[in-house]
């Protein structure tokens, strides 16, 4: 196997034997100020110890001096994932692409491997696309899901309600 690792279209490598490559992400911060930038972290009480769920910065009392608005918790970015991976195993003849969003051990794999040509099979010489799928056994997550391709990680979308009208 040959193979030229690139990074934003520069190569930086060449890869001539089995070969793991993984982005690893800081996935410790989920949260951070809209306003001033500030790292925040989600308690069960909101994002201070008053429960409240803006930045300890805000003062709601005072003026807003720096005109940056309201100190708002938003979402970062790919905090979602741990790492991202590529894997290369030419015994097996398997790429596998790894994606970790629950326990930073594990992750979620897409595996393409080609069957030998000298297996007895009719699968000889052709190419397996191996996914996550719902009820995997020791799954890195569950599964749910939404559309043909598309799934849900972790908690399922809650069932609403049937709406309960006058006859
Ligand atoms: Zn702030």
């Amino acid at each position: 196997m040959f193979a030229a690792l690139t990074v934003d279209g520069t190569t930086v490598n060449s890869l001539d034997e089995d070969s793991s490559i993984k982005l690893i992400f800081d996935a410790d911060i989920e949260f951070r100020c809209s306003a001033c930038g500030a790292d925040l972290v989600e308690t069960p009480h909101g994002f201070d110890d008053n429960g409240d769920n803006a930045c300890p910065a805000y003062q709601p009392d005072e003026p807003d001096a720096d005109g940056t608005g309201p100190h708002t918790p938003e979402r970062v970015a790919l905090s979602w994932c741990n790492s991202a991976g590529i894997r290369t195993d030419e015994a097996d003849d398997a790429i596998t692409l790894s994606l970790s969003t629950g326990h930073p051990l594990g992750a979620f794999t897409i595996t393409i491997r080609r069957v030998p040509d000298d297996a007895d099979s009719p699968l000889a010489g052709r190419l397996l696309l191996h996914l996550p799928y719902p009820d995997q056994p020791m799954p890195h997550d569950q599964l749910h899901p939404l559309h043909p391709g598309t799934f849900i990680i972790g908690r399922p979308v809650p069932a609403r309600r049937a709406r309960l009208t006058a006859a």
